[in-house]
């Protein structure tokens, strides 16, 4: 089959590699769509992925073969493929936070060490496969993956309804962030985005302002708006100054929650979080439930496939769609891995 192995240059190439078969308690899919994270980009920019790896961890597909001793399942059907085969034995795990499993490291697909999407087929384990619902095609739900961290960082903050949300950053997850905050009752959602594509795609959600953070500031704009500094704010920028940024728009015990973060260090000045007692919290993937409940979200319409993806290109191009996402013009690409 036809794969996206990193290089020994650290870049992305396709090549063949052997087909992987179901093995005792296994399954192998057919990838329909993997799209690429911005994780992906910076893994493979920072060298952080072994060479031989296949990447890829947002995908869905159809199963093709089944291992001996899976019950539940059979050839033909539709799911997304949760990118680890969580434990189910760690603390974490018995808490449903299986982003956390303590053995995540080895047990995740598509971050360096089992073989991910990006490729034609992919070995999974039953745990990992979540079913699609009637109503919901292949392409969007290849979104379930960022779709469920966007959920994940706005369930993780405590939402109150009728509240007001300042969203930093409007690249896939912070599009997302958006959809998740509007299911959670916010009375408003403000955004910050540099990119003027990415901030006309932040305004074909119907948001109340997008604005460019070194014309504007947002806290500004939102307590010109509503009376208030923000109660809560969503970094999905991730750049080194943006934890700054985030709690100097946060009002006093705002709440900041990071859904982006630095491959470096971030340059935080404590005394100006310590006078508001802003609260930080970091969000790292989702629960076991999140990602099933999303896929039922995805069914019933709550997020713009249109919006968020601007590209599906085949396999054989994923090298460029990686440059592609150095430059402006970009949101989510999704590859598309049966057209080879
Ligand atoms: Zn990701
Ligand atoms: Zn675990």
């Amino acid at each position: 089959m036809k794969a996206a192995v990193v290089g020994t240059d650290g870049k992305l190439k396709v090549a063949d590699v052997p087909t992987p078969e179901a093995a005792p308690g296994g399954v192998v899919v057919e990838v329909a769509y993997c799209g690429i994270c911005g994780s992906d980009v910076h893994m493979l920019d920072a060298g952080m992925m072994p060479e031989g790896s296949v990447p890829g961890h947002e995908l869905s597909g159809r199963i093709v073969s089944v291992g001996q001793g899976v019950e539940g399942w059979r050839e033909g059907d539709p799911v997304v493929v949760l990118p680890l085969d969580p434990c189910f034995s760690c603390e974490p795990c018995r808490h449903g936070a299986v982003s956390l499993c303590q053995e995540g490291v080895l047990r995740a697909y598509g971050l360096g060490k089992l073989p991910g999407g990006f490729a034609q087929y992919m070995a999974a384990r039953p745990s990992m496969l979540f079913r699609l619902p009637n109503n919901l095609d292949l392409m969007t739900a290849a979104l379930n993956e960022p779709w469920a961290v966007a959920v994940h960082g706005v369930n993780l903050s405590g939402f109150r309804i009728g509240a007001h949300a300042a969203v930093m950053g409007a690249g896939p997850i912070g599009l997302l962030t958006v959809s998740a905050l509007r299911g959670a009752g916010a009375a408003g959602v403000y955004v910050s985005e540099p990119d003027a594509f990415r901030a006309e795609k932040a305004r074909a959600l119907g948001v109340e302002a997008v604005l460019d953070p070194s014309v504007e500031d947002l806290g500004s704009v939102v307590s010109a708006r509503t009376g208030r500094l923000p109660d809560y704010v969503f970094d999905c920028a991730g750049t080194p100054s943006s934890m700054q940024e985030a709690s100097n728009i946060a009002g006093w015990r705002g709440r900041v929650v990071l859904i982006g973060v630095p491959m470096g260090n971030a340059t935080v000045f404590p005394l100006s979080c310590f006078l508001k007692e802003t609260e930080f919290r970091f969000s790292f993937g989702y629960n076991y439930r999140e990602f099933g409940d999303c896929l039922d979200l995805l069914a019933r319409g709550a997020v713009r496939p249109e919006v968020v993806v601007s590209d599906v290109v085949p396999l054989r191009e994923i090298a460029d769609a990686f440059e592609a996402l150095h430059r402006t013009g970009h949101t989510k690409i999704l590859i598309d891995c049966h057209g080879v």
